[in-house]
């Protein structure tokens, strides 16, 4: 089954459709790179999905269930995670304060807590203050929040943009241990030797449209830049 399905959504700012028509398949275990241009809609698309805006038209489904009116916080229950792309930790609450963070009160809590540090290979001392984080931990403890609530789904917007490609390899190998588990990802990267190395699907957004996807495999380089730039050769030298 679907983790997420999201049909026919539009999205309209002031006017102008920022989205058209968007059809989208996250199935679990995925890894789906979400590529496009500058403004192509792709961070508009995922905020759509993390409950952040309502579509003027269409529905996306969370594991089954139609989001409708559901808030960020209605979404986040229904497990999805949109980890942002500048971390938002509380510089002077701990890791583990900013882990636990409004999460309901669970008997369990610090043994999941224990596993999810496990998988994600990440080695901290839960009492040190955010603050002293590099950007890459930063980044572990989002996942590990949103992991912490349950999530099924993770939104990942540019998350190799501040890492270096030794954090960037790191994250990757702890990205496809997370899949095992069923989870799936949301990968939104400029970088096609990313997608390439970690990805199982591609979509290309242009426009607010879906105008290529597939496998990664399924295409050459050149042929997702030009869907990413509608760059015709016939039309180019006129
Ligand atoms: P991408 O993430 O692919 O770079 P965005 O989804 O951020 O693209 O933006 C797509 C288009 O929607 C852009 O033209 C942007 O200016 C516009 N847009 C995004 N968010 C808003 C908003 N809250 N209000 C008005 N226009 C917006
Ligand atoms: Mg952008
Ligand atoms: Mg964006």
């Amino acid at each position: 089954a679907a983790l997420v399905e999201i049909c026919d959504v539009w999205k309209i700012f002031g006017g102008v459709p920022v989205l058209r028509g968007v059809n989208l398949t996250l199935r679990a275990g995925e890894i789906h790179a979400l590529l496009g241009g500058n403004g192509a809609g792709k961070s508009t698309l995922m905020k759509v999905l993390a409950g952040l805006y309502r579509p003027e038209r269409g529905e996306v489904r969370l594991l089954g269930t139609l989001l409708g009116q559901a808030s960020p916080a209605a979404v986040h229950r229904l497990g999805a995670y949109l980890v942002p792309q500048e971390p938002l930790l509380f510089p002077n609450l701990s890791v583990l304060e900013n882990v636990t963070l409004r999460l309901p009160r669970e008997a369990d809590q610090r043994s999941r807590l224990e596993k999810l540090m496990n998988l994600l290979e990440l080695e901290l001392d839960l009492r040190l203050p955010a603050r002293y984080l590099d950007v890459a931990q930063q980044q572990l403890v989002e996942i590990l929040r949103g992991l912490m609530r349950r999530a099924r789904v993770l939104i990942l917007d540019e998350p190799t943009s501040s890492l270096t490609p030794k954090e960037t390899q790191l994250l990757f190998g702890r990205l496809r241990r997370l899949t095992q588990d069923g989870v799936g990802i949301f990968f939104i990267s400029h970088k096609l030797h990313e997608i390439r190395e970690l990805c199982d699907a591609i979509s290309v957004l242009r426009d607010g449209e879906i105008v290529l996807r597939g496998r990664p495999e399924d295409f050459t380089d050149a042929g997702i830049v030009r869907a990413m730039t509608n760059e015709d050769p016939g039309q180019s030298s006129r």
